[in-house]
């Protein structure tokens, strides 16, 4: 434990420059887009030499942004092996509890210490301990120590030129906290996500994990019937199953690890994690996959929706229960017809979990919540409303009440034309959803086997979307 004893002594920052303990990609698994996200830094570290000859900017730093356990910290560590560079690494919480001073002090030497090595690699798990928003909700002076470690830390980043090979990762699960300062350009100015691993993911982690199990099969005949077991668990709870498997076999005097030790071995990981956040049960997954479908169908069969790119059930964090991704819409202007269809798009989940399950659940609050604020605009700042006319009440950022530039009756029309655009869009919805009942079936029953499906599964049991994706941003 740390001490007051050790201020200013016991440097935090580890560097690893053994190379037997390098860590690579393939210790990696069930995270495929951050890796190649992340191969960018590999590269220029590796080269960068022919960056700098084309004068071309080089990134300084990225956010890992993602669930505790799922590996962020394990992924920085592989870029460093695989670039062959010394990884430095420091943890936000270690800043928690120090005396005005010493965290900024320690942020100028990590930063010394990595030019000195450089090229090289440093770490920052769990940036938000530090990054906080400044000014917000502090009753102590602790606040300012923080603040100056905040402040350091945005001078040395800002002060490192982009060719003295310094990059920085850092990890953190709750991006929206962040002071704003720390995402500008030539800070973490991008952010690679590392969701919890869908039913692949997390066959790959348990074969890394078995590989060193010695078993009584093949590895590949526990590690399909784990991540069978284990939706919503991260590569941290993969890599403890494993352990205690082991531990439970050796209890028991085994030579071998068989499939009751990792029966076992889930019901205990479960059972803390129970503790910890609550594990999503059986019944809720169907809903959740439903819904999603739901979002998915629909939007496939509305003309001014935007096009899929992926589905899934997958947990993530503490937010959504899954979600549908869909190609950002890039154009800077919409019409009504694409709003109308993107609500109806958003209620899908709604619908399919009426006309499919027979019953509602509280999973469609977010989506009312934007479909709420979508009609508003329209009816209220867009002027799409024939009733209330070519008027616009911009709304202030913080919600709708403020001192209403408009009379009640205004309002009093306002608020009938929003819930009627709604239920219009709801019916439309309902009537999507019932003509394409079995297909939104097939879908929740193939997101319940695979958790996530991309665009290529949909294009198989939904048929190619019957539009043009370019249609829409060529408005
Ligand atoms: P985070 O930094 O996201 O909280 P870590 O990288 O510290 O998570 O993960 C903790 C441990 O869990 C790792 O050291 C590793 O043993 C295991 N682990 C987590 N994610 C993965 C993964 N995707 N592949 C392999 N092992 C993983």
């Amino acid at each position: 434990a740390r001490g007051i004893f050790n201020i200013g002594k016991a440097p935090i920052n580890k560097v690893d420059k053994n190379a037997k303990n390098k860590i690579y990609f393939k210790d990696v698994a069930g995270c495929d887009e951050a890796k190649q996200e992340i191969m960018e830094f590999v590269h220029f570290l590796k080269n960068p030499k022919k960056y700098e000859d084309l004068g071309a900017k080089i990134p300084k730093g990225a956010l890992l942004v993602g669930p505790p356990g799922t590996g962020k910290t394990l992924l920085a560590k592989a870029t460093a092996g695989e670039s062959s560079v010394p990884f430095l690494s420091i943890s936000g919480s270690d800043f928690m509890e120090m005396f005005v001073g010493v965290g900024s002090s320690r942020v100028r030497n990590l930063f010394q210490e990595a030019r000195q090595c450089a090229p090289s690699i440093i770490f920052i798990d769990e940036i938000d301990a530090i990054g906080r928003a400044r000014g917000r909700g502090g009753f102590s002076g602790s606040n300012d120590e923080r603040e100056s470690t905040l402040n350091q830390l945005l001078v040395e980043m800002d002060g490192f030129g982009t060719t003295s090979g310094v990059v920085v990762l850092a990890g953190t699960n709750r991006p929206d906290i962040l002071d704003k300062a720390l995402l500008r350009p030539g800070r973490f100015d991008r952010q690679i996500s590392i969701d919890k691993p869908d039913i692949k993911g997390r066959d790959q982690i348990f074969q890394i994990y078995l590989k060193k199990i010695k078993l009584d099969h093949e590895p590949s005949y526990f590690s399909q019937r784990l991540a069978a077991l284990t939706p919503g668990f991260a590569g941290a709870d993969i890599a403890n199953i494993c352990n205690e498997a082991a531990l439970i076999a050796a209890r028991g005097d085994e030579k071998q690890v068989k499939m009751e030790h990792f029966d076992a071995a889930v019901d205990r990981v479960i059972g803390g994690l129970e503790k910890k956040y609550k594990v999503i049960s059986k019944n809720e997954r169907r809903t959740v996959a439903y819904h999603e479908s739901g979002h998915a169908v629909t939007g496939w069969f509305l003309e001014h929706a935007e096009p899929l790119l992926k589905v899934t059930i997958v947990p993530r964090g503490t937010a959504a229960l899954g979600f549908a991704q869909y190609v950002p819409n890039e154009n800077l202007l919409m019409t009504k017809e694409q709003l109308f269809d993107m609500t109806c798009m958003t209620l899908g989940g709604r619908a399919a979990e009426q006309v499919l399950l027979g019953k509602i659940s509280t999973g469609a609050q977010n989506d009312l919540e934007k479909v709420t604020k979508m009609t508003y605009a329209q009816v209220a700042i867009y002027g799409f409303s024939e009733k209330v006319g070519l008027l616009s009440f911009p709304q202030r950022e913080d919600g709708f009440e403020m001192n209403k530039p408009y009379s009640s009756k205004t309002a009093n029309i306002i608020d009938t034309e929003v819930r009627e655009w709604v239920a219009k869009a709801y019916e439309q919805t309902l009537k999507i959803v019932e003509e394409r009942k079995e297909q939104v079936a097939q879908i929740a029953e193939l997101l319940l086997e695979k958790e996530t499906l991309h665009q290529e599964d949909l294009v198989r049991l939904l048929g190619e979307r019957p539009f043009k994706s370019s249609e829409m941003s060529n408005y």
